[in-house]
Order: structure tokens, then sequence, then C-alpha cells
């Protein structure tokens, strides 16, 4: 029986589950860094041989961007983004 207020993080962190994250794009790359950082073990499952890019730019709004710095990827992220007023339109050609 889990007490009464008790926040989602604290029962995750109780719990010390087991995920297994099947893809590993975005959303599974993000689930598993979100899973482990709340004390599970999770593994990440890709089909694919390796990431590529799909050759297409992809927007991360600013709720995106608050994920991604509470994962710790967010600096990351930003020293990848082009030059203001740049954009890739394939992978590295500037439009
Ligand atoms: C041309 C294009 C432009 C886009 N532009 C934008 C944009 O500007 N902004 C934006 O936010 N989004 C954009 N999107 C959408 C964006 O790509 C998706 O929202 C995002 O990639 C979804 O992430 P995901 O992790 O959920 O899925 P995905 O990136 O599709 O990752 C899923 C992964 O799961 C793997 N997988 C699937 N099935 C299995 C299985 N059975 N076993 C193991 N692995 C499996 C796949 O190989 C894949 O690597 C665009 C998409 C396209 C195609």
């Amino acid at each position: 029986m889990k007490p009464e207020g008790t926040s989602a993080g604290a029962r995750i962190r109780e719990a010390g589950g087991r995920a297994l994250i099947i893809g590993g794009g975005i959303g599974g790359l993000s689930a598993a860094i979100a899973l482990q950082a709340a004390g599970w073990d999770a593994a990440v499952y890709e089909r694919g041989p390796s990431l590529a890019g799909a050759g297409a730019g992809i927007v991360l709004a600013a709720n995106a961007m608050k994920l991604l710095d509470r994962f710790g990827a967010g600096a990351e992220v930003r020293a990848r983004e082009p030059p203001s007023g740049r954009r890739r339109s394939a992978p590295g050609r500037a439009g």
C-alpha cells in the first residue's frame, strides 16, 4: 500500500523497476535517461544498425529543451544548432 501524497517520482524510485524500451529515437532515449535518473534499470533496444539522420530538421519547442536540460543533454543539443538565421536542409548543406 502506497502512502497518500507520495509523488510519482518517489513511487517510481521505490519500485526500482526494470524497463525495456523499444526504439532508440529521441523518445526512447529520453525515456531511458529519465527512467535511469529515477533509479530504474533501463535498456534500449534499437532495430537499426546505427542512428542515421533522415536529412530533415527537427524543431524542439521550449518545453522539450527544458526536459533535455533536466536530462543534462541541453547544452550538447544547443552546441549543434545551426547559427541563427541559417538552416541545414540536408546533412552538410546550409540553406
Ligand atoms: C521529414 C520529417 C520531418 C520532421 N520534422 C520534425 C520537426 O520539425 N519537428 C519535430 O518535432 N518533429 C519532426 N518530425 C517528426 C520527428 O522525426 C518525430 O516526432 C520524432 O523523431 C519521433 O521520435 P520517436 O523517438 O518517437 O520516434 P523515431 O525517431 O521514429 O524513433 C523510433 C525508433 O524505434 C525503432 N524501432 C521501431 N520499431 C522497432 C522494433 N520493433 N524494434 C526495435 N526498434 C524499433 C526505429 O528504428 C527508430 O529508430 C519529422 C519527421 C520527418 C520524417
